[in-house]
């Protein structure tokens, strides 16, 4: 059944700039089925493991990760672009497939040895998703995995993730 979503995906070629196939997960988001069934499948990537802090990438991330907190009844931090978050910070930076910045979360938002699963929609060079790892990995997190809706496997990404263990849905 991923495959209805990744029937659902839109290409959007040149997107936000020349040269990058832009994956489009609006289409997803709204078909009430999909969405579900979207949220269902990153779900059981945690494999049963009782989660206690679903972390969410800013900003398609949230959508993804909210959700998925709920539904595994855990709290949901959000790790956020410099200058977002009011209270006190820990902050990392990054390069992307389109850019640079830089990532933070508060401080006091994880527990050392919180079982933790970070989402996020899509996994292209991996340094978006490896910033938080290291921010986790400093508070001393226990993280369960690395769950994202689709991988863009011919970046390998998933290589600068190790030794967390990544669980995606759709592959390109
Ligand atoms: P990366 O750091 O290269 O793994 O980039 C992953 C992040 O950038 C994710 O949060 C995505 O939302 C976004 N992103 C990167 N490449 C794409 C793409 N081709 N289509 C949609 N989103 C992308």
């Amino acid at each position: 059944m991923p495959e209805a979503l990744r029937a659902a995906i839109r290409d959007v070629v040149d997107f936000p700039k020349p040269g990058i196939i832009f994956k489009d997960i609006t289409p997803i988001l709204a078909d009430a089925k999909l969405f579900r069934q979207a949220i269902s499948l990153l779900c059981e990537t945690a494999g049963g493991s009782v989660i206690d802090k679903v972390v969410g990438i800013d900003a398609r991330g949230f959508i993804f990760a909210a959700a998925v907190a709920d539904r595994l009844g855990a709290g949901f931090i959000p790790i956020r672009k410099k200058g977002k978050l009011p209270w006190k910070t820990r902050q990392t930076a990054y390069s992307l497939e389109y850019g640079d910045s830089i990532v933070e979360l508060h401080e006091d938002a994880i527990q050392p040895g919180e079982s933790i699963l970070l989402v996020d929609d899509l996994l292209a060079t991996g340094g978006t998703a490896a910033a938080p790892l290291k921010l986790l990995d400093e508070l001393g997190a226990n993280v369960i995995g690395v769950s994202v809706l689709i991988e863009l496997a011919f970046l390998d990404g998933r290589a600068k993730l190790k030794p967390h263990p990544v669980h995606t849905i759709i592959t390109y």
